[in-house]
Order: structure tokens, then sequence, then C-alpha cells
């Protein structure tokens, strides 16, 4: 396969290609649009190497804009089955960040993608190249695929219909998979997709733990495994059942030593605060822990503002991704939420004290209804005081447990003491500090991310520059 007729380069190298917005031509989709997409479907009637554009293309959009985005990608092949379109549609991530000058980030009704300036000034000004490029890399990097056809929506018009038809394909897979549980079946699925970005993260993807992309359920990886066993998506048979409450599963372990390359050897599917599940950077929400409170708090990606917490999902996100096991902060997807398995080693669903408004209201069926009530939104609380006498108020069960007792101070005061002595690490969160320079102005700034702080002296040292060579 050859990109010799393009005018920019294209191919895995440009996976990380990050494109800041002073150096974007336009956005297309992300937070600031309402309507964005992106779907796989199969049409034996596709026409190969069609592109079609419906609204306005590159070279028509004004700089530094944000228009909405729909890629229907159509296929047709002798041996395609309409469970393998999540998993092809997964692929529409990796595809499109192979073009240097293309950025894209998401997954299903959350795609964001920015273009550079740079590659426009190349020549890469219509759709009609981006699409020929994803036709390209979809025949070549999956040669089950015969034919395939790429239609672009761009305004706001024009994407309303399909945009609609799209909601209802995710909503029907999602359900399908609702019916199915862990219980049920003798496989389990691994993916590895996200390794150019998480190099230790592989997800375990089971009846009860749709991928925390959200977009790979147990359906989608066993059909993408059985087309292509030695592929990113891949069998993982269970094993022995270690213990049923946490979802510890000696299958799972072998996998995933195996595929971290020795970094995690252990994980708990039905826990985000021991030997937790490893959450690369596609996760739709993050399950927190709300220290203050002894109760977790669930944020998603489409989240405006801030959570309990007081941070974004942005920040809580880069101390969640990173393929690393975070206790406290775990990558999940929303159908994980409607799983009677929920983080069921933690408490399970009655943990969870606090959601961001659009995402309860979206999730609200699948709460017990008895609790649906008792979880806060940023529209009941604003800070952890408010939170802690709502939940005494509504009386969320979270009051009833140890961890809350002892978090709001009403548990013994001897465990307490005991859990410092220990010395046990609890997930701090990510800390700044600026260390000023001599004489006062300058100095540095030191980040710490991703970090649990557990030392017994710390030494700052002077460096004497002129000894450096
Ligand atoms: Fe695969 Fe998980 Fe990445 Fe989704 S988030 S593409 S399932 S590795
Ligand atoms: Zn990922």
């Amino acid at each position: 396969m050859s990109f010799s007729d393009m005018p920019v380069d294209v191919g895995p190298v440009y996976e990380g290609e990050r494109i800041r917005g002073n150096q974007m031509l336009v956005e297309l989709g992300g937070p600031k649009i309402d309507k964005k997409f992106e779907l796989v479907r199969i049409n034996q009637k596709a026409v190969d190497g069609k592109v079609v554009i419906n609204g306005p293309d590159l070279k028509d959009m004004e700089k530094g804009k944000q228009y909405p985005i729909g890629i229907f990608v159509e296929v047709a092949g002798k041996v395609l089955e309409e469970d393998l379109e999540a998993v092809f549609e997964r692929r529409i991530h990796e595809f499109l960040n192979y073009i240097n000058g293309v950025m894209h980030l998401n997954q299903r009704y959350t795609t964001w993608m920015r273009v550079s300036q740079q590659a426009f000034e190349k020549g890469l000004n219509t759709f009609e190249l981006i699409g020929t490029i994803l036709i390209r890399l979809f025949k070549a990097e999956l040669p089950i695929v015969e034919k395939a056809q790429v239609t672009f929506y761009t305004n706001d018009k024009e994407i309303a219909k399909p945009h609609a038809m799209a909601m209802d394909v995710y909503n029907a897979r999602d359900e399908r998979a609702r019916g199915l549980h862990d219980d049920d079946v003798d496989m389990f699925y691994g993916c590895v997709l996200c390794q150019s970005f998480a190099p230790t993260h592989a997800c375990c993807i089971t009846p009860d733990r749709t991928s925390l992309c959200g977009s790979i359920n147990w359906f989608d990886a066993r059909a993408a495994a059985k087309v292509d066993p030695k592929g990113p998506i891949y069998e993982v048979p269970p094993g022995e059942c270690y213990d049923k409450l946490a979802g510890h599963y000696s299958g799972i372990d072998e996998m995933m030593k195996k595929r971290s390359l020795g970094e995690i050897e252990k994980v708990y599917l039905y826990s985000g605060m021991e030997y937790p599940h490893t959450s690369c950077g596609c996760f739709e929400a993050i399950d927190f822990l709300i220290p203050e409170i002894g109760g977790h708090g669930i944020i998603d990606r489409n989240h405006d503002g801030v959570a309990l917490n007081g941070l974004p999902f942005s920040a809580m996100a880069n101390q969640t991704g990173g393929g690393k096991q975070m206790p406290g902060f775990n990558g999940i997807s929303i159908q994980y939420i409607a799983s009677p398995k929920y983080q069921q080693y933690d408490g399970g669903i009655e943990t969870i004290v606090w959601m961001g408004k659009n995402l309860k209201d979206r999730v609200n069926e699948f709460l017990p209804a008895d609790l649906r009530d008792k979880i806060a939104t940023e529209e009941d609380v604003s800070d952890i005081n408010a939170l802690q006498k709502w939940l005494e108020d509504v009386k969320h069960p979270i009051i009833n447990t140890d961890a809350y007792k002892n978090a709001v101070g009403g548990g013994e005061e001897e465990e307490e003491e005991e859990y410092e002595a220990e010395g046990a690490m609890v997930p701090m969160g990510t800390q700044s500090f600026v260390v000023p320079g001599a004489g006062g102005a300058g100095g540095f700034k030191v980040i710490l991310k991703n970090c649990k702080i557990h030392a017994e002296s710390i030494i700052i040292k002077r460096i004497d520059n002129k000894k450096k060579k």
C-alpha cells in the first residue's frame, strides 16, 4: 500500500502526534460541538473508494473554528458479519492518527479531531484525501474488508439524521450486551489496540466489563478474535476463579502479566481500589474515590466543568491513564455502570455518592430504584461539606458503612491511627508546588503526576552548575 500520492506522510509513527490549538486549521467534533459520531456498518453494496462530503469541505472551513463531524464508513466483504462493525469502527481512531497533521481522540459519539494548518498548507485540504487514506488503510490492515466507502458530515443540518441513526446503532449494541453476564460464558477476551499509547495496558473484555473505551463489548470481541485470532483482540480463557466477588481469574492474571511485559501481575475485574484494571487513555468515564466521604464519584468525558473534588475530567484523566494500576482512579465504560457486578468488591453501586448530571441522566434507568434520588450531582451539591449533609439528609446507604464513618471522623480513632502508622499509600492526586530560585525571581515548578507519596525523608540539594560538563 502506498501513500506517495498523498500530500502528507501516513504511518504508525504519527500516532502520538498532538496538534495544539494554535497549530490547528480546524477542530472537528470535540467538547464544544454537540453532534459528532463515527460509525462502521456492513453494506455489501458499498462502492469501493467512494468518498462523499455532506457539508463544508476542509478548504471551505474558517481557520480556528469548530465544526460537527460525522464519519460513516461502509464496508463489504464475503466473510463480514455485523458483530465486527464495532471492532472495525475502533480502528478509525488508529488509522486517522496515522496521518501526519491529523489528530483523533475518543470514539463513537465523542469524536474529537484536529487538522493542522501545516498539513493544510502541504495540500491536505479536502476530506476526499482523508477518506481515501482511511479506505486504503481499512483494506490493507483488515484484508477481509474487500470494499469500503466513506461519507463525511460537517454541518448541523447534514449530521442530524445520520447522528440519530448512529445513536440507535450504539444503543442496540449496548442493549444486547446488557443481557449477558460473566458467569454465562466460558471465554473472555483481551485487547491491546491501545498499547501504542499505553504500552503496559491491555483491556479485559467480559460480558460485565465492556472495554473501557465503551466501543468493544463481549460480542464484538468474540467476532474479532474469531476472524483474526492472532490480532490485537484475542481469546482469554478465564481459568480458575480465585475470588468471585473480586472477579479474580487465573486466566486474566496470566494474560495481563504477559501483555504488560510483567508490569501488572494481578487484576480484580470488579474493583477500582484493589488490583484495579489498568486504564489507557480512552475510558468513557472515571470512577474516583472521594476520601473525605469514603464513597466514590463518577465523571464522564463529556462533563462540563469540574467534579465534586474540584478537578475537571482532563485533570483526573491524567492520573488515571497511562496503563498503570491506580487505586482510587479507575477508567471505566459507561456500560459497566449498568452491570450488577459494578465494582462489587468495593461495595458496588451503593458506594456511588456523586455523578455528573448528564451521565446520571443517561444511566438512571440502570441504577437501583431506591438509590436513584440519593446520588448527588453538581446541581445538588458543590462541595464536600454539602455532599455530606446531602447524604445524611437523603439517607444514602453509604452513611451506614464503616468507610463513611471513618472518613467523616465518626469512626474509631484508633483505626485511623493504625492506618497512618502502617504507612498505607493513598491516592494523592496531582501535586504541584513551586520552588523559588535564590534571590526571589525564577525558580522551578515541580509537578508530580500519578503519584503515591511514601518517603522517610526528602533531601533537596543545590546543583552547582560550574561542576557540570
Ligand atoms: Fe482496545 Fe481497550 Fe483500547 Fe478499547 S480501550 S481499543 S478495548 S485496548
Ligand atoms: Zn485506549
